[in-house]
């Protein structure tokens, strides 16, 4: 795209790094990452082995490497994982679970993106020489395409102690675990301890530009760090980058709490127009999805109609859109959108 929409809520990525941040990564201390030499990194991956309650942090350049990376050091070829139907891992990695790990997905159903003990323990292999090892259990959480919803710690201690009974790995897609824990109250650490892998997305919500954050156990992280190296995620004067991560950390977390203020805000006006249909009460975090079948427009042409009133919010199929509050779209950004979205369905 050419021109920048006035307001964006296609995604929490869309955020740019605010001149506090830019001037924390000017001033940054570097080091060879590679060589581990890098202080910044280090300080980063201390920080955040810290807030999830693990041993140890690896810094790695996106999230879908943070799921590739575990994946690939839980797992052997042949292996498979048991995760939603919905995970990004299933659709937007582009096959790196088959490609990098090797192995199969057993996709399970479940409302908001999650699913229950009982569903993993029912998906579990016999261990017949004939069926793949089930090796691992992956979540999300908040859950992207499940609507930003926010798992229980309870519900989470559960699906986690049915796959260690069983000799199973677990693993959190954390990419927006900052906005879990705003939303709940609950520290990081409560719902990253039953899993033995769990990251957070610094490039999301938080507002940095680059980079996910890996952490798990001493030995687990030295096994993922030869994936790092494999998939060639090892950088070098990396702490340009960690710098806004720590930025992040110290100054964006809190201020969720805006985004998920505004998104209910957004979900609550337009609720009101005729034509659009939205759970408001779903929503939980900084994530609303709606349909806007009724209108008469499908999602692909209400999301070009918008585009043209200067507003960005992604179709996410034939009738439902999806849009994302962030620290770059204000209470008045998300009343113009309504506003706009209101304008539309009337033309319908
Ligand atoms: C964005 C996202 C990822 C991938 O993170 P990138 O930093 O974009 O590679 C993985 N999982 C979930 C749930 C996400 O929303």
């Amino acid at each position: 795209m050419s021109e920048r929409p006035r307001i964006d809520l296609f995604s929490d990525t869309q955020t740019r790094p605010s001149r506090a941040m830019r001037e924390a990564m000017a001033n940054a201390e570097v080091g060879d990452e590679q060589l581990n030499e890098d202080p910044t990194v280090r300080e980063l991956c201390a920080m955040v082995a810290d807030l999830l309650g693990k041993e140890a942090a690896l810094f790695l350049p996106s999230g879908t490497m943070c799921n590739e990376v575990a994946y690939r050091a839980h797992t052997r070829p042949g292996d498979e994982i048991i995760l939603h139907e919905t995970s990004h891992a299933v659709h937007y990695e582009a096959g790196g679970p088959a490609a990098l790990a090797g192995v199969t997905l057993r996709t399970l159903p479940g409302e908001k993106g999650m699913f229950t003990p009982d569903q993993v323990r029912a998906a579990l292999r016999s261990g017949a020489p004939h069926t793949q090892y089930s090796r691992l259990v992956s979540v999300e959480n908040t859950t992207n395409a499940g609507g930003g919803a926010v798992w229980d710690v309870g519900a989470l201690d559960a699906v986690a102690a049915v796959a260690h009974e069983n000799g199973l790995s677990t693993h959190m897609d954390g990419a927006r675990l900052m906005n879990a824990v705003v939303a709940s109250g609950r520290p990081a650490a409560d719902f990253a301890r039953g899993y033995d892998s769990a990251w957070i997305d610094m490039s999301k919500g938080l507002g940095a530009p680059v980079g996910g954050v890996l952490a798990g156990s001493r030995e687990f992280m030295a096994e993922a760090l030869r994936f790092k190296h494999q998939f060639g995620g090892a950088m070098r004067q990396a702490g340009i980058i960690a710098a806004a991560g720590i930025y992040a950390l110290e100054h964006n977390v809190g201020r969720l709490a805006e985004d998920h203020a505004n998104a209910r805000r957004f979900a609550r006006l337009i609720a009101q127009v005729d034509g659009i249909d939205v759970d408001a009460d779903a929503v939980e975090t900084n994530m609303v999805f709606f349909d806007v079948s009724r209108t008469g427009f499908g999602a692909p042409e209400v999301a070009a109609r918008l585009l043209a009133q200067g507003v960005r919010i992604g179709a996410v199929s034939d009738r439902r859109m999806r849009a994302v509050t962030h620290l770059d779209v204000d209470a008045a950004g998300v009343e113009e959108a309504a506003r706009a979205l209101a304008r539309i369905a009337e033309t319908g």
